[in-house]
Formats: structure tokens, sequence, C-alpha cells
């Protein structure tokens, strides 16, 4: 069966490979695909075999100058997009989700083939949960209302809910499709432009998508996707003068420079969802089996690849053995290989750099006093691939409970109390998300409440919906993205005072 599946996947992506237009990797810019002004192009890497897929248009500032030209000029005053009623603007968003929902298989393979997440995942994860982001953004549409204000005096008093205008987008990628559908959705629900910046590594599948937003139909220039590199396309949109907001998912470092890019140009709204090292707190009254099930996913998850991956697994002192004990176990049962095969549970890391990063920790972690448990090296001869490893014994100062890791690399710490475990846990410059496993009500809310991050789970982990926000305390970040808070960072208030007539004030 498997091999089956796995035929009929290859003959697919080689006939998309035959038959996918070039322009596909060309910028998308008003529109039309267009080669980079200065002709460059760069490498895509498939993470799997280190073999490059195909080339990708690199922009640099004069594309980022075009672009965003293109998306000044669809925000005009009456333009079709300024005049589209807000119904419309949902029915495309709509459209969009119905058109990714179609081609949902090729996109995960795409998304496969560039970012090396198994195909499972992003086949029954990721293209669901874009599709889902775009059709709750498309109902928000019409429905992004404003106040009516009884302010003192003879006046009508309202806001109106205005687009910010045109809006810079920079995209990471270990999600590259699901946060191209965060940020897409909630700035086109509210009727601004893009100009967005995929990362270099991952370009594929959201230039795709560009294709697909043409075709159904979004007006010329609403929506411009460029490949290009983070200190020249990335930065050029971070300083650029008449880009009116900036939305950044990346590293915390990056996210420094595009604050300070802000504040350096024409501070433009800045909203960031940066790195984390977040907590995960095991109580000795947890359901063992389940806590070593959910703390195992909370870290290996997408390679350990994501921002809020729960990389800090506090256990009690009491229940500490044998949850180190399973744990292992659990991290030597899983399934490292191609992640095209439908048993693999981790593919491999996204790049050279990425793979070399995280071996350069899992050195300084034994260097430092942790005892690896398992793994500790690389799992294939070629490609990315990295032993799932486990650190036990450490400490909360050592290099790999501070900095994120971003790999397939746990540390677990001991703790004796909840009020220390608390205050261990928010000891950290990050707040993007925390869990508590225990079946104690009272000890989940109190965990819960103390803790200084922007998600907590409890008996959970990475539990989305796009329903509900996401975002960071202190160094993860500002602003929220998801949910109706998600559109608040789209939106400029604008509050309207109107002086009743004179006839009008002299109606009782
Ligand atoms: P990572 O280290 O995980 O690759 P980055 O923060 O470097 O994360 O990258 C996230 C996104 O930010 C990518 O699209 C990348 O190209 C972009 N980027 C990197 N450097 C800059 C920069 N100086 N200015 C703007 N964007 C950048």
């Amino acid at each position: 069966m498997y091999k089956f599946i796995m035929c009929i996947m290859c003959i697919h992506l080689y006939v998309l490979c035959l038959h996918t237009p070039f322009s596909v990797f060309q910028l998308f810019i008003n529109n039309q695909w267009q080669d980079a002004v200065s002709g460059k192009t760069f490498p895509t890497i498939n993470p799997a075999t280190g073999e490059v897929i195909c080339q990708v248009s690199e922009a640099d500032q004069t594309d980022v100058d075009k672009a965003v030209k293109a998306a000044r000029d669809a925000f005009k005053l009456g333009s079709p997009w300024r005049r589209m009623d807000a119904s419309h603007r949902g029915l495309l968003l709509n459209r969009l989700a119905d058109a990714i929902e179609r081609d949902s298989a090729y996109l995960a393979e795409l998304e496969t083939l560039d970012n090396g997440k198994p195909y499972a995942v992003a086949y029954m994860v990721d293209l669901p949960n874009v599709v889902k982001c775009l059709r709750y953004y498309a109902g928000w549409a019409d429905k992004w209302e404003g106040k009516t204000i009884p302010i003192d005096g003879d006046f009508f008093c309202y806001t109106r809910h205005e687009p910010v205008g045109v809006c810079g987008q920079i995209i990471p990628w270990n999600f590259p499709l699901l946060m191209q559908a965060w940020k897409l959705g909630p700035a086109l629900a509210t009727g601004n432009t893009v100009v967005m910046k995929v990362a270099e590594q991952t370009p594929l599948t959201a230039l795709y998508v560009a294709s697909l937003i043409k075709e159904v139909g979004f007006p010329e220039g609403v929506v411009n996707i460029l490949a290009g590199m983070g200190p020249t396309a990335g930065a050029a949109i971070a300083k650029h003068m008449d880009v009116d907001k900036v939305a950044f998912t990346g590293s915390t470092e990056v996210g420094h420079l595009i604050q300070q890019a802000s504040g350096s140009s024409n501070l433009k709204k800045v909203t960031l969802e940066l790195g984390g090292k977040s907590p995960n707190i095991i109580m000795s009254d947890a359901d063992m089996a389940d806590a070593v099930e959910q703390a195992h996913f909370a870290l290996f998850f997408n390679q350990g690849q994501c921002c809020c991956a729960g990389s800090r697994t506090y256990v009690q002192a009491d229940v500490y053995d044998e949850f180190v004990e399973r744990s292992v176990e659990r991290a030597n049962r899983r399934v490292v290989g191609n992640p095209f095969d439908l048993k693999t549970e981790q593919g491999p890391q996204v790049d050279q750099e990425q793979f070399n990063k995280i071996l350069g920790y899992i050195s300084s972690g034994k260097r430092e006093g942790a005892k690896l448990m398992c793994g500790g090296g690389v799992a294939a001869d070629r490609g990315y691939f990295i032993q799932p490893t486990v650190f036990g014994d450490v400490q909360d100062n050592m290099t790999i409970a501070r900095e994120e890791i971003f790999g397939p690399v746990m540390q677990i710490l001991k703790f004796k109390t909840i009020e220390e475990v608390v205050e261990r846990a928010n000891d950290t410059k990050y707040g993007l998300a925390a869990a508590v496993f225990t079946k104690d009500i009272d000890k989940a809310n109190y965990v819960s409440n103390a803790l200084r991050a922007g998600t907590v789970w409890i008996n959970c982990y990475d539990v989305f919906g796009a329903q509900a926000p996401f975002g960071g305390y202190k160094a993860s970040g500002n602003g929220r993205e998801l949910g109706e808070y998600g559109l608040e960072n789209y939106t400029e208030v604008k509050t309207v005072r109107n002086t009743h007539t004179h006839s009008n004030r002299r109606i009782p």
C-alpha cells in the first residue's frame, strides 16, 4: 500500500515538474510573473537529499520597490480593491481557500520537497489548517465593525475600522504555507494590500499559491509575493518609506532589526512573532503515559522546528527517573527517514545551516555537563537528518536550556515544588508558550496564571485554531495573530465626529 502511494506521488511530482510553468519560480508582482530586475536567481534545495530542486528569481531592493508601487496603486482611493464590497473580499478569500483545498495534494508534496516535513503531516495538518485559516478570515471580512459612541454634546460619533495600507509580510520556512495564510487572511479580510517576502529556504509553495491568488480573481497589485534573501529583500521591506506596516515571523535576532528599521524609517507599525524557549511542566500527578507522549510531540513535532516547541521539559522529582526513561524509549522509537514515506515521523532539518547549528548545540550540551541519554548524531549519510536526541540532568544555566535550538533535541530538567518551577520557567527572555500536565485543577490554574507566556496549554500541546490568538510576551514578539485579535494589527481606527445640523439640534 505504502509503495503504491509513494509511486503515485513520485509520478505526480514528476509530471508536475515537467508541466509546471517556469513562471511559477519567478516573482509575483501586480498579478504578473517577473524575473528579478538584476536577473539573479538562487537555488532551492531538497533537504532530504541536498540536491537542487530548481532556481528561483532573487528579489532585491529594486524588486521590492516595484512590488510596493504595485501594492500602493492597488490601495489608491477608488481602486477596484478599495471599492470592492467587504463581502466580496470575503468571497475571494473563500475562493482562494477552495483552490488551495483542490490542490492540497500537490501543495503538500511541494511543501515536503522544499521543506522536508513528512508528507503525511503536510497533507493532514498544514494544508487543512491553511484552508481553515483563510475561511475563518473570509467570514470576518464584512463583520469587523466599528462603534457608535455617545460623546457629550450634540454630535454623532462613530469609529470606522480602516485598512492600514501597504503591509510588508516577512515569513519563515518552518510552516511556509501556514505562515502565509496566517498573514494573508487578516490582511486581506480587512482590505489591505500586501508585499510578502517568503523564506529563501522554502519559496515554492507560496509562489504556487500566488498563481491561485490570480486565478480566483484578486485585483492586480493586491498581493505581491517575492522570494529573496533577508538582508536584501527583507531589509528593503522593513525600511521602506512607503510600507505602512510590517508583520514578521522569525528569529528574535532579526526581530530586533525589523523594529530598528521601522524606527529609523517611517515608524511603520510592527508586529513580531519571534523565538521561544517554552517550558513544559510535568507535575508528579500527571498521567505518565500521556505526559511522555505529549512532551515528545511538544518538542519533536516538525523536526523540532517550532517557535513554540516545548524545549524545557521540567519534571517533578518523584517521577523524574521514570519520565526520562520513558521519553528516551519514545525518542528511540521515532521513525526518521524519507519524508514521502507515510510511516515517517521525522524528516530532515530544513538546510545545512540549521543542521550545523543543531549539532553545535548538541556538542555544547555534552560539553557543559548535560547527560546525553540518546541520539546526538547525524541520522543519514545524505540530507540533513539528525537523530532524535534527549538530554537529562539539564541545568537552567546551560546553553541548551537558554537558547532556541530549533531541532530534535529534548532538554529534561528536574524540579521539586510548584513555586520553584514557576520561577524557573519564567526566568527566560522569551514568553511565547508554556504547558502544564497535572490532574489537579488548582495546580493547573496556578501555573497557567503565573506563567508569562502568550499561550498556555493544560494537558495538551500545540493545539491551535484559527479562532484563538497566538503571540508572545517579552522577546517572543508583540501583537497577536489569529482570531479576532489578529484583525487589530491590520486596522486603523478612525473616529468620526459629525456635527448635527442646526435643524437636527432643535429636534427634542
Ligand atoms: P531563521 O534564522 O530561522 O532562518 P530568520 O529570522 O533569519 O530565521 O528568517 C525569517 C525570515 O526573515 C526569512 O524570510 C528571512 O529571509 C528574513 N530575514 C532574515 N534577515 C532579515 C533582515 N535583516 N531583514 C528582514 N528580513 C530578514
